[in-house]
């Protein structure tokens, strides 16, 4: 089975540095339709974090545009 990944830019949430995070696609639809937090990681802090419900929706348009 192949695994899409798909790699979306995350915004420390200290600094508001971008870094860039990925994930397959599937665990990514799968957390938003399911309500599953995404953990993502800023490096210049050394930051873990869930992603909030603004950063999800927008991560949803991009994984998801509206058709
Ligand atoms: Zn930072």
């Amino acid at each position: 089975m192949t695994e899409v990944f798909f790699r979306f830019p995350v915004h420390c949430p200290i600094c508001n540095q971008e870094w860039s995070s990925s994930r397959t696609k599937s665990e990514i639809v799968d957390a938003l339709d399911n309500n599953k937090p995404l953990r993502v990681y800023a490096e210049c802090h050394d930051w873990h974090w869930d992603l909030s419900a603004t950063e999800r929706s927008d991560l949803s348009l991009r994984i998801r545009p509206a058709a």
